[in-house]
């Protein structure tokens, strides 16, 4: 419930906007807003009126739920509020604490005069959802702050703190503390010296060389914006408070602003924004379930990913036991932790005193006793049941009773690794990205037996080291791994029909992935893929598993760490560098297999990897794995550099129109050499084609 206070203190109206956490502007609260404004002026009792929020403070601007459906524009919306603050035959005074972003700052500014207190944090920050401040917040501050400052604070989104903006113009008093007294003490001011309304909208901005200033701000931030309209139209706005008299002004923002929630790429970024905040949502397990307190945890194996999240937890403050099989293995592991810490301590964000307070944090040891406390384990040794089978056994034995057990497995049965113990229903998977201390991703794989309140605690400590958790069920590679395997394929397919492998790169860069597939895998490294090709083979005698892969591997190709693999590297360089070596390699192994190599063009290697995604994801979703799109999403745009302004896979495939991919995947089946059973749409894909829903709009098997 929010709703308004209305209080009269000695002829002072005070109104304060109740709704938590961060009093947003939304439908109930703008209502009760505008009775409280009409209230205060049809009192002939009140002088003044003082404007404040409650709780985190001032406001934190509109309702992010009511974004892009009628709602946000239902009366009284923003504008006709300010509208009423500004018109208001009572001088407004806003009292600023807390959190005063996005449309609470626009209201602020509507008001006469302005008190501050250190300690908040002032934004315009709807640039980062692809939009603009549209409620004169473009207009404005420029004529209170100067056009300069506005406009880096317009474009950037960034919070700057009060206390910098103690003298920029936006306050008109900065008291030390007590928004309430010195926001009274300050109308009294008013009130006594009768002081004329001064609003923003009357004040004239002076900018020398405005079209040389704009036209350099134009030109660095195009530079910067990449696929992003937004923050151009931030400046055309801003130019516009200069150009144009202030109601053109208001006009030319509420144009710009229209077109730009209009625009595919602020769709795309409000849906990531929100699908983040339901990913923490999880099926069967209500919000206020109790979770357990993770105080100590414990770390086994201090390779690549031990090590990765181990720095994950000593920057969030956690101390750890770091658990290894050798003192060298271990002496190895915390000296690649202190190396990874040097960029931090180059570029000063971590100073050397910071450094040796966290890695203070890391008891080591050989031995399994001083486990025996921790609140939480995370297994993350060799990807071998064996070897994983021991350490739970002995993990089993030791760890106290309630501990959460965690499995850090790429690849190997959860359900299986649970089983091990005695206690299936602590058991969980916790699969981090490497680098784990600096990739946001975490996929918390729920098992068959995993407790309601291990979920919950496990998506709570998540968000303790900042990291952006998904719910995924057990399956072969979880949702990532899973769906970016049917993505190689399909890039290796495109290889065999006659694309190179800086073709195929080029085209899904261009689309905006962050890394083509093929400097992805040579990044990550060609032998691993290898080697499990092998032992498969070796599994099932007479089935063919051979790749081109193979043949690089052959010729020493492992990629980056070899200078070579589907590219070649300089010496200490990652730059890579379309090799001929690698064309006769491929051109070989396409004659050993009689394909006749065709040219593939860009949009055809997009369609095909996208929506070979696309429809992996849709199978996924259908067999539960992941609990709702949005959820595919966030993995993807998190874990595997798919551009953001496109929302993800299963956003993109919303947006194309699902009857056009589907059509697309059949066309794609029915061509000579693919696979139908591969390529044909996932049953869930062709059912929602029928029934003209979109994958966001999917709510599980019952739906
Ligand atoms: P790694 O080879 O770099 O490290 C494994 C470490 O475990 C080694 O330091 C080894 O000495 C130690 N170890 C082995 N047996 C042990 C035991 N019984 N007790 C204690 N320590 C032991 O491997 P990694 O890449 O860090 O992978 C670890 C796990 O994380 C695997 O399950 C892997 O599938 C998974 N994983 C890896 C990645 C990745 O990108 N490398 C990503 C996600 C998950």
């Amino acid at each position: 419930m929010s709703r308004v206070d209305f209080g009269i203190t000695n002829g002072i109206a005070v109104l304060t906007l109740v709704n938590p956490p961060v009093n947003s502007l939304g439908g109930e609260l703008r209502r009760a807003l505008l009775e409280s404004l009409e209230r205060a002026e049809a009192d002939g009792g009140v002088e003044a009126v003082v404007l404040m929020g409650s709780g985190k403070g001032f406001s934190g601007g509109a309702d992010i739920r009511e974004f892009g459906t009628p709602k946000a524009l239902a009366q009284p919306n923003l504008p006709t509020l300010i509208r009423t603050v500004e018109e208001l035959r009572k001088p407004v005074i806003a009292g600023i604490d807390g959190v005063c972003m996005g449309g609470g700052l626009e209201l602020a500014l509507a008001c006469d005069y302005r008190v501050g207190v250190p300690g908040a944090q002032i934004a315009l920050p709807e640039v980062k959802l692809g939009l603009l401040p549209g409620a004169g917040g473009t207009q404005r501050l420029p004529r209170l702050i100067g056009v300069e400052s506005a406009l880096n604070m317009i474009v950037s989104g960034a919070p700057v703190a009060s206390e910098k903006l103690r003298d920029s113009g936006l306050f008109d008093a900065f008291q030390p503390k007590d928004i309430l007294k010195a926001s009274l003490d300050f109308a009294r001011i008013v009130i006594g010296e009768r002081r004329p309304a001064k609003r923003a909208r009357d004040r004239k901005i002076n900018l020398p060389n405005a079209e040389a200033f704009f036209q350099f701000a134009r030109n660095i931030v195009k530079a910067a914006a990449g696929p992003y309209p937004a923050p151009l139209a931030c400046v055309e706005a801003v130019a516009a408070a200069v150009e144009k008299p202030f109601d053109a002004g208001l006009k030319r923002e509420r144009e710009l602003f229209t077109t730009l929630m209009l625009s595919p790429e602020s769709a795309a970024l409000r849906h990531v924004f929100q699908a983040e905040r339901a990913a923490s949502h999880i099926s069967g397990v209500p919000d206020d379930t109790p979770t357990r307190p993770i105080g100590r945890v414990a770390v086994v194996g201090a390779g690549t990913m031990g090590g990765g999240i181990t720095m994950a937890l000593i920057n969030a403050g956690f101390p750890v036991v770091l658990l290894e099989t050798t003192q060298d293995a271990l002496a190895h592991g915390l000296s690649t932790m202190r190396r990874n810490y040097q960029s931090a301590l180059r570029k000063g964000t971590l100073d050397a005193a910071g450094l040796e307070k966290r890695l203070a944090l890391i008891t080591p040891t050989l031995d399994y006793a001083p486990l025996h406390d921790a609140d939480l384990v995370i297994e993350a040794v060799f990807e071998s049941f064996e070897v994983k089978r021991q350490v739970f056994e002995k993990l089993d034995a030791v760890m106290k009773p309630g501990a959460i057990l965690a499995s850090n497995t790429s690849a190997l049965n959860l359900d299986a690794i649970a089983r091990i113990t005695r206690r299936p229903q602590d058991v969980i998977g916790l699969h981090f990205f490497s680098p784990a201390n600096m990739m946001r991703l975490l996929e918390v794989v729920r098992g068959a037996a995993t407790a309601p309140d291990v979920l919950a605690t496990a998506m709570r400590f998540a968000k303790k080291l900042g990291k952006v958790a998904v719910v995924s069920g057990v399956c072969d590679g979880f949702i990532g791994n899973r769906m970016v395997m049917r993505y190689a394929e399909a890039a290796h397919d495109l290889i065999l029909a006659g694309a190179l492998p800086h073709e195929v790169d080029a085209a899904l860069q261009d689309f905006g992935m962050a890394m083509g597939p093929f400097r992805m895998s040579d990044l990550a490294g060609l032998d691993i893929g290898w080697a499990l090709r092998k032992r498969r083979a070796a599994e099932s005698p007479g089935r063919d598993f051979s790749d081109i892969a193979d043949d690089l591997c052959q010729a020493g190709r492992f990629g980056q760490k070899t200078g070579a693999g589907w590219y070649r590297y300089e010496a200490g360089s990652r730059h890579a560098i379309p090799d001929p070596e690698v064309t006769a390699i491929i051109e070989k192994y396409r004659a050993q297999k009689g394909i006749k190599p065709r040219k593939v063009a860009g949009g055809e290697i997009v369609e095909r990897c996208v929506y070979a995604l696309v429809n992996e994801g849709a199978r996924i979703l259908e067999e539960g794995i992941a609990q709702r799109s949005g959820d595919i999403d966030v993995v993807y745009l998190n874990g595997y550099g798919f551009p953001a302004h496109r929302g993800g896979p299963m956003f993109y495939a919303d947006q194309v129109g699902l009857t056009d991919a589907a059509r697309a995947l059949r066309r794609i089946a029915a061509a000579p050499g693919n696979d139908p059973a591969v390529w044909m749409p996932a049953p869930l894909l062709t059912r929602l084609t029928r029934e003209g829903k979109t994958f966001n709009e999917y709510k599980g098997p019952a739906s």
